[in-house]
């Protein structure tokens, strides 16, 4: 066995693409905007749920973890191919938009975080993109200036004052 197979068994067999793992994050979004729906709308309290939600909840944990798209699965209220039945996927969604338009109201933060979470990599594409073209325009400036100060005459040293 040759060095290089010594090292190889130190290191990882294959590099795994980065997929994030957003299947317990929206397991638990969906518990809870299903508690608040509930709550709101079955006379529940304290998070718990009606039996027609548990059925629908029970149903839809299920299918979140038998999900064909795997990890890299897609939001299940943004789904193209649902997969709770028409019946629950048409009921999964009303209890998702409706508790999305409340949240705007009683959780405006959390809302808000919401939106920034999927807007974050255009942000920061974005910022990017604009640190680099100042500091280009700061570079262009600097050349600039040191052109300008290089052509001076020795002769015009004295600032000129400029009258606001
Ligand atoms: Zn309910």
């Amino acid at each position: 066995m040759g060095i290089l197979d010594k090292l190889k068994k130190f290191l990882p067999k294959r590099k795994e693409p980065e997929l994030k793992n957003t299947v317990p994050k929206e397991k638990e979004n969906i518990r809870k905007i299903f508690g608040m729906y509930c709550n709101a709308n079955h006379e529940t309290t304290d998070n718990k749920l009606c039996p027609k939600c548990t059925a629908l909840l029970t149903t839809v944990m299920i299918k979140i973890q038998r999900c064909p798209y795997g990890i890299g699965k897609p939001i299940c209220d943004k789904c193209e191919t649902p997969c709770f039945g028409e019946n629950q996927t048409k009921e999964f969604r009303e209890i998702m938009q409706s508790a999305q338009k409340k949240m705007l109201f009683s959780h405006p933060l959390m809302a808000v975080k919401h939106k920034l979470a999927s807007l974050s990599v255009d942000y920061a594409k974005a910022q990017h993109d604009k640190n680099s073209t100042e500091k280009q325009k700061a570079q262009e400036e600097k050349v600039k200036s040191r052109i300008a100060n290089a052509v001076r005459s020795p002769k015009s040293k004295s600032k000129k004052r400029r009258k606001k």
